[in-house]
């Protein structure tokens, strides 16, 4: 359905675009003559930007230039190409992604692009071609070996070039020296736009239009011909050029004949690469739900019914059926020809759910994660424009799925940490998720075991309505937790120790009942730093303020940041002394001294550096459910979502790094990854117990993790976040400015605080810094802060963006700001 344009732009000349670059407006274009007819919001437009050709995305039409643009009308360009007649972005989402791109400072034209599948724009190059003045300086090259004469020679041999074919022979200086050259005319630089690196996926199709016995024809058929057409009787009129080729073993030609003389249609379709082809499909029995359930199934299911916005929490325990819920109100939604979607945290999304989703919905449902191609990524995304699937299941940027006729949003695990997207444009999916379902007349559902402190905060103020499960399903009673105090255990032995005997013991006692043991460590790697005890220094990444994590496996020490990585040292590289001294322990250590301990368990390791092989994390998981593995350490990777029945003890051996983050929310994420990691236990028939080694065992957080006190928590948390000036009683904002060169950003941030003191004349905003953040430099490049905090939502974005604005024209360099808004963390 074409959307009409607005009646004061019936004749409109020139289009507003939001272009995907790092600037907070809209860019300006001509309508070539007649495209004006066919062009709608949303759409896709090839613009020039600069020396490139970007797709940018229609925002806006006016019938005159904009009179406050220091552009006069004969330098605005034209618009290259139209790309869509039918516009790739629905209207609902060209206006969230607005919303979205306002409240957190963003460009809009990038919020878009985040929003579509990667790989659906077409991209331009710059291809060189060297000119008749570069031919002439060529001939003068003489003997000489200066590497402008081989990039001269390169492009003249061949014509011409892309920037990436000279990159690939000469390396990246080239790029320097096409501008210098293209600047004295040796060479001429033009764009090209590249196709599109994804595209449906099509193919031939031949079916039956009449059969051989009824026809009239004066030539009888060939065996071939015949063969052609008992292969498609036997199919049922229709099968796939190539299939028919080898069922009928026979060449093209007999198809192609027979198409001519009307036998049969060769037409071409659309195929979807499913990413769960091939899958078994599983069937659940049908279940009956709880009262706790059926409670709040009803009361989600009322405000559907409405057909208004309304939001609740669903806060239950760890496997008190909350999914089942989200199923039923997800069925229900549908039922009412609505739409719903379903947000789950990166590492939830494991292959058995999708396929108990699938066995559910069938071919109603689409999945969006990260692990998808990007063809089948494309192809999910179609069927969801195209209104093939009405239920979608994604990831993070899935909150952007396009879907229409909204009827229901759940947000699983809504505190996730993976809901936050970390670089720019920064955005949280939970909270887009709220608004989106507001503004569609939705009913959205946040659930979680251990919600965000600003969710539960809305229950309580009554923004959210509150549903409660209280008990686990079949009435499992939750894992028991013990703290284990290690200063007492550290006086014990006389030395540090990793594990204490009480977890040792518990494990002994875990196997010989034959049940399962999972370890946490919240590091990879073997040692978290290496210290010299003869002269102090600590050995830190060359390009970042951290210290270089050991990895045994391969002796080699790893920045955890930028992945720069050395062969360990045997002797410090400071003052020679060989008395190098391995602090704290990561996985790898932890596992190696479990393997000592313990020689008897089959023992397996989970984190990011086990998990690199595609496909391992399932294997090893599945050999843990069937037991074949007795015990599985690893990251908080193994804290979520898993369901073993045979876990009966769970040991945190450390959590105090996690705790001791200089951050925010340290002890709010401390406090949900214990209540996760306690989950696991005891989620069969069988008791569970869960033992926390720390130095800090009065901390409230492990307190009333033991406890599983949500309640008392909250308390405690909430009067040290009023005492501190945090959210949820002040709103936060982090702007950080990074540059290689620590004067150059301190310069820019000391040039925007200024600009934001005088933006704050009625004192409403509390400033501080800039400092140096406190991570102050990761990959070589240094990093200035100022944190913003105000109890005024608006205020503190429209203050930030006037000062960002001042600051600008004062020579605060606006490329090297990075805003967050509502930042999870402050690192
Ligand atoms: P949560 O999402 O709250 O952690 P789940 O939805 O994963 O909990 O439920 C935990 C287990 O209980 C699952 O194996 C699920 O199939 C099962 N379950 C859920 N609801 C019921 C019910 N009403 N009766 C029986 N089993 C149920
Ligand atoms: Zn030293
Ligand atoms: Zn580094």
């Amino acid at each position: 359905m074409p959307h009409p344009i607005p009646t004061e732009e019936r004749n409109p000349r020139f289009v507003e675009v939001a272009l995907p670059v790092p600037l907070q407006k809209l860019f300006t274009y001509h309508i070539p003559l007649g495209l004006a007819d066919v062009m709608r919001p949303g759409a896709r437009v090839l613009v020039p930007f600069g020396n490139q050709t970007l797709t940018g995305y229609i925002a806006d039409f006016r019938s005159e230039p904009d009179p406050n643009s220091d552009l006069a009308e004969v330098d605005i360009k034209d618009i290259v190409e139209l790309q869509d007649e039918d516009p790739l972005v629905t209207q609902e989402i060209l206006q969230l992604t607005k919303w979205a791109a306002e409240y957190y400072s963003a460009s809009w034209g990038e919020m878009i692009k985040a929003s579509l599948p990667a790989g659906i724009n077409s991209a331009s190059e710059r291809i060189i071609s060297i000119t008749e003045a570069g031919r002439d300086e060529l001939s003068k090259r003489g003997s000489s070996r200066a590497a402008k004469w081989d990039f001269l020679e390169l492009v003249a041999n061949n014509g011409e070039l892309s920037e990436r074919e000279i990159e690939r022979v000469l390396g990246n200086t080239s790029k320097y020296r096409i501008s210098k050259l293209a600047r004295s005319g040796l060479v001429s630089v033009q764009n090209r736009t590249v196709a599109t690196k994804v595209k449906a996926k099509r193919r031939k199709v031949v079916r039956l239009l009449r059969t051989a016995s009824g026809s009239d024809v004066s030539k009888p058929l060939t065996v071939q011909q015949q063969s052609v057409i008992a292969a498609l009787e036997t199919a049922g009129g229709e099968m796939i050029f190539t299939e028919l080729l080898e069922y009928a073993g026979v060449g093209a030609s007999p198809v192609t004949t027979l198409a001519k003389q009307g036998f049969l249609e060769v037409t071409v379709q659309e195929v979807r690469r499913d990413p769960l082809a091939g899958a078994q499909r599983v069937v659940h029995g049908d279940i009956k739900l709880t009262s706790e359930q059926k409670r709040s199934l009803d009361e989600i299911e009322a405000a559907m019914f409405t057909g208004k916005y309304a939001a609740f929490l669903l806060h239950g325990v760890t496997g008190s059926g909350k999914t089942e819920v989200y199923i039923r109100a997800m069925k229900s939604a549908l039922e009412r020809g609505k739409t719903a979607l379903m947000l789950v945290p990166e590492i939830a999304l494991t292959p058995v759910f999708s396929r108990r989703l699938q066995a559910i919905f069938g071919d109603d449902v689409a999945i969006l994660h990260s692990n998808l191609s990007p063809g089948e990524r494309f192809d999910e995304w179609r069927r969801i424009r195209s209104g093939v699937a009405r239920v979608v299941i994604g990831t993070r940027s899935a909150v952007f799925a396009p879907l229409e006729n909204l009827g229901l949003v759940v947000v699983d695990e809504e505190h996730d940490g993976s809901y936050r997207q970390n670089e720019t444009p920064f955005y949280h999916a939970r909270d887009v998720a709220v608004v989106r379902a507001n503004r569609a007349g939705a009913v959205v559902v946040l659930g979680s075991a251990t919600p965000a402190l600003e969710t539960f905060d809305n229950a309580h103020t009554g923004k959210y309505k509150y549903l409660q499960l209280q008990n686990r399903i079949g009435g499992r009673p939750l894992a028991k937790a013990e703290l284990i105090d290690m200063r007492e255990v550290f006086r014990r032995a006389g030395k540090d120790v990793v594990l204490s005997p009480a977890l040792i013991a518990a494990i002994e006692e875990t196997h010989a009942r034959g049940e399962q043991t999972m370890i946490l460590i919240n590091r990879r790697g073997f040692s978290s730093f290496v210290l010299c005890r003869s002269c102090g220094e600590s050995l830190r990444c060359k390009n970042c303020d951290i210290t270089m994590t050991y990895h045994r496996a391969d002796t080699r020490l790893v920045c955890h940041y930028c992945n720069y990585t050395v062969k360990s040292p045997k002797e410090c590289p400071f003052c020679d002394s060989e008395f190098l001294y391995f602090i704290g322990h990561g996985t790898e250590q932890v596992e190696d001294l479990l393997c000592k301990r313990f020689p008897n368990l089959r023992i397996a390791r989970i984190d990011r550096d086990t998990m690199a092989r595609k496909g391992e994390m399932t294997k090893t998981l599945n050999a843990f459910d069937k037991g074949e593995i007795d015990m599985l350490v690893g990251t908080q990777m193994i804290a979520k979502g898993h369901d073993f029945h045979n876990v009966t003890l769970v040991g945190v051996v450390s959590v105090d790094t996690l705790l001791g983050l200089p951050d925010l929310r340290s002890a709010e994420r401390t406090f949900q990854l214990l209540t996760q990691v306690a989950g696991r236990a005891g989620r069969g028939a069988l008791p569970g117990r869960v033992l926390i080694q720390t130095y800090y065992p009065e901390h409230y957080a492990l307190r009333h993790a033991v406890g599983q006190d949500f309640e008392g928590f909250y308390k405690e948390e909430m009067r040290y976040r009023e005492r501190l000036g945090y959210p949820p009683y002040f709103v936060i904002a982090s702007i950080m400015f990074v540059h290689g060169d620590l004067k150059y950003a301190s310069k820019s941030a000391a040039i925007f605080r200024d600009s934001l003191n005088r933006a704050n004349k009625d004192g409403k905003l509390r400033i501080l810094g800039p400092a140096q953040a406190s991570v102050s430099r990761i990959k070589n490049k240094h990093r200035q802060q100022v944190i913003v905090k105000s109890t005024n939502r608006r205020s503190l974005r429209e203050m930030i963006d006037q000062a960002l604005s001042e600051a600008e024209t004062r020579g605060c360099d606006r490329r090297i700001v990075n805003v967050e808004i509502d930042p999870v963390n402050l690192m």
